[in-house]
């Protein structure tokens, strides 16, 4: 098996070396670059597949790079994990939206950072990131199967309107991932839906009564959105 290649975008010298040398020891071929418009050409160059991109970087921002990482055909499908400061939520929302995989708040350890690169991989390698609306998701005891709009835990029927259920198909079939309320929305009412974030709120915490004891399959992550949890 070939190594993974990673690049890391930081303009921080020492974090840069932690990451370096943290996932280096782990096997993966890393390159590295300190700021924002040499780490698009460098992602361009390696074509890595995960780019562990920070967010506050001289010139081209993270977010920025991010963008166009992702509207480039060629590039979109690297991942990307976002290196953030702790309360930058709100570009951790906006980075999500733009297409970015998953997020690790400094101050991190290198453990974390290993953990999360190899799940970000991991999922990459299987999941086909197209939402599919038709398919049957199934995780452990529970089911749920678009085409006869049902949701089943064991034999248990769980009757969810037709928003919670989109909510609920959508969050079930990107397991793992940290979704934004925003992206949550679009996915189960459209683009641009005339509500506000803080419906899905209302809408997960009525999904959750009814999944009773399966309730915990849906974590909050404070400040950006939820996450499905397969355990
Ligand atoms: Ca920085």
């Amino acid at each position: 098996m070939t190594k993974a290649r990673i690049l890391i975008i930081e303009d921080e010298a020492d974090i840069r070396e932690i990451l370096e040398y943290a996932l280096t020891r782990e096997g993966f071929e890393v390159s590295t670059c300190a700021a924002g418009v040499a780490g698009l050409s460098e992602a361009r160059r390696v074509m890595p597949q995960l780019v562990l991109l920070d967010l506050m970087l001289p010139g081209l921002d993270g977010l920025e790079i991010c963008r166009r990482l992702k509207q480039d055909e060629s590039t979109a499908g690297i991942s990307v994990v976002m290196v953030t400061a702790k309360g930058d939520e709100a570009d951790v929302v906006l980075g999500l939206g733009l297409g970015a995989d998953d997020y690790i708040v400094k101050p991190f350890s290198p453990k974390e950072v290993v953990a999360r690169v190899r799940a970000v991989l991991r999922r990459s390698a299987t999941v086909i990131d197209r939402h599919d609306r038709q398919k049957t998701v199934v995780h452990g005891e529970l089911t749920i199967d678009p085409s006869r709009h049902r949701v089943l835990v064991e034999t248990r029927e769980v009757p969810l309107t037709a928003t919670e259920f989109r909510i609920l198909h959508y969050l079930a079939s990107k397991p793992g991932r940290v979704l934004s309320r925003d992206q949550i929305l679009t996915a189960a009412l459209g683009p641009n839906p005339m509500v506000l974030d803080r419906s899905v709120d209302v809408h997960v915490r009525s999904i959750r009564k009814k999944l009773d004891e399966k309730r915990d399959m849906i974590e909050t992550v404070r400040g950006v959105g939820y996450r499905f949890c397969e355990a």
